[in-house]
């Protein structure tokens, strides 16, 4: 069945290639982006590869931003069936010394999340029928010790537990799960990573289609559980 999927932070890196494999599968694809001229560029190159994909502003720290993006989506007629809560940003330093880290890693990698799911899932719970992906990290893994800078570890388990709560309240139909792509090489993994953006997104495409009776309220890897 053709649904449509909104994917935040996905004018490149992973949001970008999950666009692509959920527009390849056949669903209608909202690339989402805070800067419409990049979301445009990243947009060019789905169209060239034959995808039809429609670009829209959502700067997901801002909820205005997530607001307005919601209400031309309205007019426009648009539900939104999949939301994939990409968009993060990586936060280096210390808690200690020099610059707080925690205010910018929050306000993406967690409130971002929080702000779509506010707007989106209530229709998706109207409907009967949503999927939400919060593209996450194994570094927000009390069971993997919390590594990588500590403003973004503490917001990914932050975005994890959030993943649980949000999945109580969901409503019949609504499937919620966070996961993990793997260490990529995107702008945030660098070209050192291990993993290419193909094999990052794949988890994020499983449980975008995830069927009715799937998993909600997990934490992903490679297609299957890890631990939190
Ligand atoms: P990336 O290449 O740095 O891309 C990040 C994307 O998020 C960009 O499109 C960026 O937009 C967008 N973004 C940042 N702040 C935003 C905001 N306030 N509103 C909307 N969009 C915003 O990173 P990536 O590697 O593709 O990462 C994607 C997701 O995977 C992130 O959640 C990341 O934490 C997670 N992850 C990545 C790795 C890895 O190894 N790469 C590993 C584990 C988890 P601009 O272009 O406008 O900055």
């Amino acid at each position: 069945m053709t649904k449509r999927a909104l994917v935040t932070g996905a004018n490149r890196g992973i949001g970008l290639e999950i666009c692509r494999q959920l527009a390849k599968a056949g669903h209608a694809v909202l690339l989402g982006a805070r800067d419409p001229a990049l979301g445009e560029e990243a947009a060019a190159k789905l169209r060239a590869e034959g995808l039809d994909v429609t670009v829209v502003e959502i700067d997901v720290s801002k909820p205005a931003s997530v607001k307005k993006c919601a209400a031309a989506l309205k007019k426009q007629g648009h539900d939104v069936d999949m939301l994939v809560n990409n968009a993060g940003v990586i936060a280096e330093g210390k808690l200690l010394s020099g610059p707080d880290p925690m205010k910018g890693a929050l306000a993406v990698n967690l409130l971002g999340p929080l702000n779509t799911a506010r707007v989106f899932m209530p229709a998706m719970a109207a409907r009967g029928w949503g999927r939400v992906v919060n593209v996450s990290s194994t570094w927000g893994s009390f069971e993997s010790g919390l590594e990588g800078p500590a403003a973004y570890a503490v917001s990914k388990a932050a975005l994890n537990a959030l993943t649980v709560r949000l999945a109580r309240e969901a409503g019949e139909g609504v499937l919620v799960n966070a996961m993990c792509p793997g260490w990529v090489r995107t702008r945030m993994g660098g070209d050192g990573a291990d993993r290419s953006v193909e094999e990052g997104a794949d988890t994020a495409l499983f449980l975008a289609t995830l069927p009715d009776d799937g998993p909600s309220g997990g934490f992903f890897r490679d297609r299957a559980p890890i631990a939190w």
